[in-house]
């Protein structure tokens, strides 16, 4: 009889031992947003990540290359992560890139969705859409009857053409079919920033793709204990991130810059030509310059 695969809680002894392999450089180190490293909040936009976390994810961002695959709007996850010196903030749930435009098709299709479904759905209480460059959201957290709303999106969904759902935390989230996933991004982050493998967190069904993507090492870490994953690791609860990142922080060995940069460079990046984003969070420059500085067993200012 084949035994059921093994999620181990990433801080035991055991997750600490299957995590090992993937505390080295050349390690991408990408997280999901909501859900992951801010708490879920019934308004989006009053989402927020804890001071701590902050700290802790800008110690590691400043030594290491760290990326957010968000289904956020690139812009509202840039606007969160402020001040981060993050190596590439993906959005869209892996749609939406620096420096290139999301597809004219793709945004005329979300809102062609959104118009229809608002249609339908308008006898339905407690739902709100959330428009993005590549995606749509139908969230039910508001509704008093969420089986029933859910029921309702579902019924809604048939007939859309090119549309491919997924099921987030209390949200129903519409793409483009012809869109990359987080899978997709992952293992394209992973090759821009000349990374082997990967350490990837993420709190929902959306983000299992990426625990798996195939042809990259992943260790997948699934936050939450209820549901069922293929993430190897998990941990039970999100204010646990914060033990994960300052784990992270302390035991990963630096990286070397020059191959960072050759890497994105061969990979047709131009890591520098995205540094500023207009909302004034960090990507990829700071990073460098941070990783220029650094050497091994040394910790950067911004680090503490
Ligand atoms: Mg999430």
């Amino acid at each position: 009889m084949s035994r059921k695969p093994t999620t181990r809680d990433v801080l035991s002894a055991e997750g600490r031992r299957t995590l090992e392999p993937f505390l080295c450089p050349r390690t991408l180190f990408a997280f999901d947003l909501d859900g992951t490293l801010a708490p879920i909040v019934a308004v989006p936009a009053k989402a927020r990540l804890r001071a701590r976390t902050r700290r802790l994810l800008t110690r590691l961002a400043a030594e290491h290359p760290c990326a957010i695959i968000t289904g956020r709007s690139r812009a509202s996850a840039l606007r969160l992560l402020r001040g981060v010196p993050l190596a590439l903030v993906i959005g869209s749930h892996g749609a939406e890139w620096p420096g290139e435009p999301v597809p004219l098709r793709w945004t005329r299709q979300v809102r062609a969705w959104h118009r229809t479904l608002a249609r339908r759905l308008s006898g339905v209480r407690g739902l709100f859409f959330e428009q993005k460059p590549a995606t749509l959201c139908v969230h039910f957290r508001r509704s008093h009857h969420r089986p029933a709303a859910l029921t309702a999106i579902e019924a809604a969904l048939a007939g859309l053409r090119g549309a491919r759902s997924q099921l987030g935390l209390l949200v129903v989230n519409l793409s483009p079919a012809e869109a990359p996933g987080k899978a997709a991004a992952l293992k394209r982050a992973a090759a821009a920033l000349g990374c082997a493998r990967a350490v990837y967190v993420g709190d929902d069904d959306g983000d299992e793709e990426a625990f798996v993507p195939g042809g990259l090492a992943v260790a997948g870490v699934r936050i939450g204990a209820q549901r069922p994953t293929r993430a190897t690791l998990r941990l039970s609860d999100q204010k646990r991130v914060d033990d994960l990142l300052r784990a992270l922080a302390d035991q990963v060995p630096t990286t070397s810059a020059t191959s960072v940069r050759t890497a994105a460079r061969s990979k047709g990046f131009s890591m520098h030509g995205r540094a500023q984003s207009p909302s004034g969070a960090s990507e990829a420059a700071p990073l460098m310059k941070t990783m220029r500085s650094s050497r091994p067993g040394k910790r950067s200012r911004t680090a503490r």
